[in-house]
């Protein structure tokens, strides 16, 4: 094939632009059991569980697929059959939790909370009072489908004070917010590679504390999405059980290197925060709301009302982003009647003023004329 295609510029909440090392670490084939993927893939582990203040406490398991794959693996793995679990739930992604919970077959209760106000303590408490036979708790860190971003250190001290394991799906929020698993007593964190870690899709990782893994033998009914399986076989043999991405892997090192060298999660968060508020106040200096108060909205997820104005359609406004280079995403289910731009990835501050400029044009190509002003907001910071 000799197709070459335009290559947008992703303000998707992942898969996410990638630095050109990323990009170059992936043009080389060596095998599974070579020194190059086992080293790399040992690299990986140690950083991610460094990253989670985990050493000694906590174990990195790498699985292939998407941070989905490695959520199922997780609930498999660390769920037993004689478990129950609380899902918090106040956005699409809490509701995709709900929907692989269901689709396992576990036993589970909801607590279904509006998006805003953000879930508290105290109804996280009320709906353990209620059920008694909960053993575990999950609930999703930001919830990209939305931008909220869940305070997960509040509801943790309450799953630490009555023995409640809790697991977060922390696949967009990993490496770009401060998680310190430890001291927040976390069952497990689950993540992915290619949001705030800025590497190429195609793997996920349940860090998960070792006397959790331990205790796990023989939970996952599933041959591939079992986490103990792979961490026993990992560690005794330092390989995969099966076909790794290797390419993957490889970029993934990269990935992290540069994550270091940024200056790791607060670096990495401070550039998040200053590109989503150039986006922010850009947007609303051309009349566009944003879904959330700044004090919920994590700086890495950008959600916006869609005018009301009849020329304004969702699909024509991001069809004439995209024919400009710029791919948005529509807003989730829980979210509807938003679009929403992600600020993870490789991208400055000239791109969020060429995405201003591509906004002001399709406006005026569209005739969009009303929108919802409030340009006079302040951003907090
Ligand atoms: C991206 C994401 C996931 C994983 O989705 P995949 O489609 O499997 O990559 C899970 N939870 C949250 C909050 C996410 O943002």
């Amino acid at each position: 094939m000799s197709e070459t295609y335009a290559e947008p510029l992703l303000l998707t909440p992942g898969p996410v632009r990638t630095a050109s090392e990323v990009k170059d670490a992936m043009a080389h084939d060596f095998a599974p059991a070579g020194v190059a993927i086992k080293e790399t893939t040992a690299r990986i582990r140690r950083y991610l569980v460094d990253l989670v203040n985990g050493d000694g406490v906590y174990e990195c398991v790498p699985l292939q697929g998407s941070g989905t794959y490695a959520i199922e693996a997780a609930f498999h793995t660390l769920i037993p059959d004689d478990g129950k679990v609380l899902l918090v739930v106040n956005g699409f992604y809490g509701l995709r939790l709900r929907e692989t919970l269901k689709t396992m077959g576990k036993d589970f209760v909801v607590l279904e909370l509006p998006m805003l106000p953000l879930p508290t303590a105290a109804d996280v408490e009320a709906a353990l009072d209620a059920d008694p036979a909960i053993t575990h708790m999950a609930m999703c860190h930001c919830d990209t489908g939305t931008g909220v971003l869940n305070p997960i250190a509040e509801i943790a001290e309450v799953a630490k004070k009555r023995g409640v394991r809790f697991i977060v799906d922390a696949v967009a929020s990993f490496g770009g917010f401060e998680i310190d698993a430890k001291a927040l007593d976390l069952e497990a964190v689950v993540t992915g590679a290619n949001k705030c870690l800025e590497s190429a899709p195609g793997i996920g990782f349940v860090i998960a504390k070792r006397t959790a893994l331990e205790a796990a033998k023989g939970n996952s009914p599933s041959m591939s999405l079992d986490a103990h399986d792979q961490w026993a076989f990992m560690e005794e043999t330092g390989l995969w059980r099966f076909t790794p991405p290797t390419h993957v892997i490889l970029a993934m090192g990269a990935a992290l290197k540069l994550h270091e060298r940024e200056g790791g999660v607060a670096g990495r968060n401070e550039r998040y925060r200053r590109v989503w508020r150039r986006l922010v106040s850009g947007m609303r200096q051309r009349g566009f709301k944003s879904l959330l108060p700044d004090a919920a909205a994590s700086p890495i997820v950008a959600s916006f009302h869609d005018p009301a104005d009849s020329h304004y359609s969702y699909a024509a406004f991001s069809a004439a982003l995209e024919k400009r280079g710029f791919l948005i995403f529509a807003g989730r289910l829980t979210a509807a009647g938003t679009f929403r731009m992600g600020c993870m990835g490789r991208i400055t501050d000239d791109d969020i003023d060429r995405l201003l400029q591509a906004i002001e044009d399709t406006v005026e190509e569209l005739g969009i004329q009303h929108r919802s002003r409030d340009e006079d907001r302040v951003l907090a910071d």
